[in-house]
């Protein structure tokens, strides 16, 4: 899509965006594009474009990505029939085959060939390369609304973050590559886990020290009991909103991973939608901040 107003305010409204470039000089931007956002492949390309602006603006951009609804449609296509327990897909051997391919297989090369056809250089990558990130086996515990018992629920193959190595990282950054993160990680014994994409985004975030977290979704952000954006939110009034079920399913990691990233240290986080085009460029490079912004 090609704007179409004068060269005049073309180059007036480039000018505007001169502090916003300063006062993210060098910093690391961890983006996190859901799955949902990426189905459109247009979408998709504009994504990648905005990412290869931000690098060319002096910012580090690093991408992690989802991929739940075509890991969904390809289990499908192979007739490998999925377990549910409370709602939760239990990742069996099978079906986290299914994920490692489609993760850091498919998906991730069309998003690193969509950036460098814009003219990025990216690369990609997932937990494993380099032991960038080593899960363990994650545990969900759901009480019983009947009994009021607490029960563990076994999801197969998902893990959590245990560990980061941010070795191979520094080393793509610092070369102005663009590292584009598939979220499968490798067991300690060298296995696969698939971990939330929110989860991981996180954890790399927090390691690198990365000065904002965005989290690409496919709402306008955090909505309240009326379904109205929350602009500004701290850490309390995420807690207060996980307990009153304001904040339910997949929204849930995404606000853990708020939580967890500002007490590593991450500035701010912002939670926003995918589908809005250049949703990256106007939190980052304009004076309008766009879905919910998450501090301490
Ligand atoms: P993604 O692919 O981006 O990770 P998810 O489906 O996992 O997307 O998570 C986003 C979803 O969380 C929204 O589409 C919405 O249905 C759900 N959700 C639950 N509670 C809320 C809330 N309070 N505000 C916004 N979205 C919410
Ligand atoms: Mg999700």
């Amino acid at each position: 899509m090609t704007v179409n107003i004068s060269a005049h305010d073309k180059a007036a409204i480039l000018s505007e965006a001169l502090p916003h470039m300063q006062r993210h000089d060098d910093a690391i931007i961890v983006v996190k594009y859901g799955g949902h956002a990426m189905g459109n492949e247009q979408v998709a390309r504009d994504f990648a474009r905005d990412i290869v602006l931000l690098e060319q603006s002096g910012l580090n951009p690093v991408v992690v990505h989802g991929g739940g609804p075509q890991i969904s449609e390809m289990l499908l296509r192979l007739g490998i029939k999925s377990e549910f327990a409370d709602g939760h897909r239990i990742t069996d051997a099978a079906s986290v085959e299914v994920v490692e391919m489609v993760l850091a297989g498919a998906i991730n090369k069309q998003l690193v060939g969509f950036i460098n056809a814009q003219g990025g250089r990216a690369v990609g990558l997932c937990g494993k390369d380099g032991n960038m990130l080593i899960a363990r086996k994650a545990t969900r515990t759901v009480v019983d609304p009947e009994s009021n018992i607490e029960k563990v629920i076994d999801l197969g193959f998902v893990g959590e973050p245990d560990k980061v190595d941010r070795t191979v990282l520094d080393q793509v950054i610092k070369s102005d590559i663009i590292p584009v993160l598939a979220p499968v990680a490798a067991s300690e014994d060298g296995g696969t886990f698939n971990v939330n994409a929110d989860t991981f985004a996180g954890a790399i975030a927090g390691s690198l020290g990365a000065k904002r977290l965005l989290l690409l979704t496919d709402v306008p952000g955090i909505l309240d009991a009326n379904k109205q954006l929350i602009e500004e939110i701290d850490v309390e009034g995420i807690r207060r909103l996980i307990a009153d079920g304001t904040i339910t399913g997949g929204m849930i990691p995404k606000v853990e991973t708020c939580i967890y990233a500002l007490e590593q240290g991450v500035e701010a986080v912002v939670i926003l939608d995918g589908k809005v085009p250049h949703a990256v460029l106007l939190e980052l490079l304009t004076d309008h901040g766009a879905g919910t912004l998450i501090r301490r």
